[in-house]
């Protein structure tokens, strides 16, 4: 009798660990997201669309570079593509949480993001560059930042840059101030609030455009960076994802994307 108790209780475990095993999403979801994107028929992707060229809203639909990346990638794998539009600096943890399969947010490959998701090769070359109000002669360098209240968007690399927390950089400015959306910060610094915007290349060049004979750049970039797409740690997706990124640059498609939103006509 005890041994049929102990073959019982023996077997009831089995099951419920191989239930556990199924069941706890998380694990089988990492070990093979590409599996389980396939068996659901849809790939979700976290961004911040407030960030022209590479995501932007038309209407309630997210467009521009990184859409139409995601989508080929979704279309490589025969599934449906969901973009769901977040604070940029929820994208990381969204990854962590499980709640998304991807990031495409014009996101630069840093050492600090690296700890806590995985980055696909990359795709395109930016910098970070300085927006001032136009006629201002007080910063005409970077190190002229010093002193003054600079504008960013939270927790971007402009923001890392300008908080100098690491002091890896010589600038000292007197307040970074954050915002969730890079246009408050530029409505800002055309109304006087701040006397600079630190932000990326390719959305300064819209700005300057949106807003002409208001702001002007200077003409030095702070830094280099590269934009990759991120999965959450240990996913075989960024594998997919570096396929369709060589697939769409060795065709010149990922030329023809680029140039489709960045073009004079695009903008
Ligand atoms: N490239 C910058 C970063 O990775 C900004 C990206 C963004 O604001 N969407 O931090």
């Amino acid at each position: 009798m005890k041994k049929i108790m102990a073959l019982v209780l023996a077997a009831t475990m089995a099951l419920s660990m191989a239930a556990c095993g199924s069941k706890g999403g998380k694990s089988a979801k990492s070990d093979d997201a590409v599996a389980a994107i396939k068996k659901a028929g849809k790939i979700t992707m976290v961004t911040n669309a407030e960030f022209r060229p590479f995501e932007y809203k038309d209407g309630n639909k997210v467009i521009g570079i990184d859409a139409d990346l995601a989508q080929a990638v979704a279309d490589d794998l025969g599934v449906k593509l969901e973009i769901t539009d977040i604070a940029f600096d929820s994208c990381i943890p969204a990854l962590k949480a499980g709640k998304a399969d991807f990031c495409m947010a014009g996101m630069s490959v840093t050492e600090d993001r690296k700890k806590n998701a995985d980055f696909t090769n990359t795709y395109f070359n930016a910098s970070q560059v300085i927006l001032v109000k136009k006629g201002n002669t007080d910063i005409s360098k970077p190190k002229d930042l010093d002193g003054k209240v600079v504008g960013v968007q939270q927790g971007t690399t402009g923001d890392t840059y300008c908080t100098n927390e690491d002091g890896k950089n010589d600038i000292s400015v007197k307040e970074v101030k954050r915002y969730q959306k890079f246009v408050d910060a530029v409505s800002d610094l055309i109304a006087g609030r701040i006397d600079a915007v630190v932000l990326d290349d390719y959305p300064a060049k819209q700005f300057l455009k949106d807003n002409e004979g208001k702001i002007e750049k200077v003409s030095d970039n702070l830094t280099t960076e590269e934009y990759a797409a991120a999965v959450p740690k240990g996913s075989n997706l960024a594998g997919e994802i570096n396929k369709v990124i060589k697939k769409l640059s060795d065709s010149g498609e990922m030329n023809q994307i680029i140039d489709k939103y960045t073009s004079d006509s695009a903008q």
